[in-house]
């Protein structure tokens, strides 16, 4: 393990990261690490991650009291002590604001679609914790609800979270998750997504366990009926290989036409008189 000094130089490290990125602005965020079997480690309330020195951190027990420091801890402290409760093996949970990320998190949208293999392997599904006034433990409880199953989460109209067994290890996770949902946003702008099969997501499972790829919990099987068990990850995958998944809305707006773009070269489309002439009249308009 760690020595306590160099563990906090890399907390400074990642708030920089975070800082650097855009994961945060002012003094959002923090960031904690557990030392030992009763102490932990983290980053003080009211200070701009990117701008933090070792000795600005705290150490506290496990019910958040302070044992050493200046300061007074991160104001989102309890939501780390509830990870911690319900994860031993966790040893550092990270929480920022990444734009995009938060985008979803605002929108109600969870990051459960499954889309990229790599997502899957790793993270598996991004579910959103319901809303909680932050610092309170509103916000500890609805982590509360998820962190059992997952290692990254959206929170409702705030941000995101990850927990990993180390530090750095965590911050990478809060990339993916919002680089993750850089892509998912791309996507859905372009108008439709394909998604995984479900047997393709089976295989990414059989992956997981024979690489030993740590995740808190397996992928739901619809088969067997478990997706409503709260001890698996659910992920939206079609059962049929290469089902596209169109957005209804972009449908209905007529942003996008059901089927567009998946034609081969030599496939036909057929036009009313009506229609051709308003794709010459548009395309005449544009060309002014
Ligand atoms: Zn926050």
């Amino acid at each position: 393990m760690k020595h306590d000094e160099a563990v906090r130089a890399d907390i400074v490290e990642v708030g920089r990261r975070l800082y650097d990125r855009c994961f945060v602005a002012s003094n959002d965020g923090n960031i904690s690490v557990r030392l030992g079997d009763d102490r932990i480690l983290t980053t003080p309330t009211g200070v701009s991650k990117g701008f933090m020195t070792p000795d600005m951190m705290v150490t506290t027990d496990l019910t958040g009291r302070k044992v050493i420091g200046d300061r007074e801890p991160s104001s989102e402290l309890l939501m780390h002590l509830a990870v911690y409760e319900h994860r031993p093996e966790i040893r550092s949970v990270v929480h920022a604001h990444p734009p995009t990320a938060t985008g979803f998190a605002v929108a109600g949208i969870p990051l459960d679609r499954a889309v990229l293999a790599e997502v899957v392997t790793t993270l598996g599904s991004i579910p959103i914790a319901d809303y909680g006034t932050p610092s309170t433990s509103e916000l500890a409880d609805a982590v509360r609800a998820h962190i059992k199953a997952h290692d990254g989460l959206l929170l409702a109209n705030h941000g995101a979270v990850t927990v990993a067994d180390e530090l750095f290890a965590a911050y990478y996770k809060m990339e993916t998750v919002e680089h993750f949902a850089r892509i998912s946003l791309v996507a859905r702008q372009l108008g439709r997504e394909r998604l995984l099969s479900r047997e393709e997501v089976d295989r990414l499972q059989t992956l997981r366990d024979r690489y030993g790829i740590a995740a808190p919990a397996p992928l739901c099987s619809p088969e067997s009926g478990d997706q409503l068990d709260v001890a698996c990850q659910t992920l939206e995958a079609p059962s049929l290989p290469g089902q596209r998944l169109v957005d209804p809305e972009a449908v209905a707006t007529g942003r996008i036409t059901p089927g567009s773009g998946q034609l081969g070269d030599r496939d036909e489309v057929r036009l009313t008189y009506r229609q051709l002439t308003a794709l010459i009249a548009d395309a005449v308009t544009h060309l002014r």
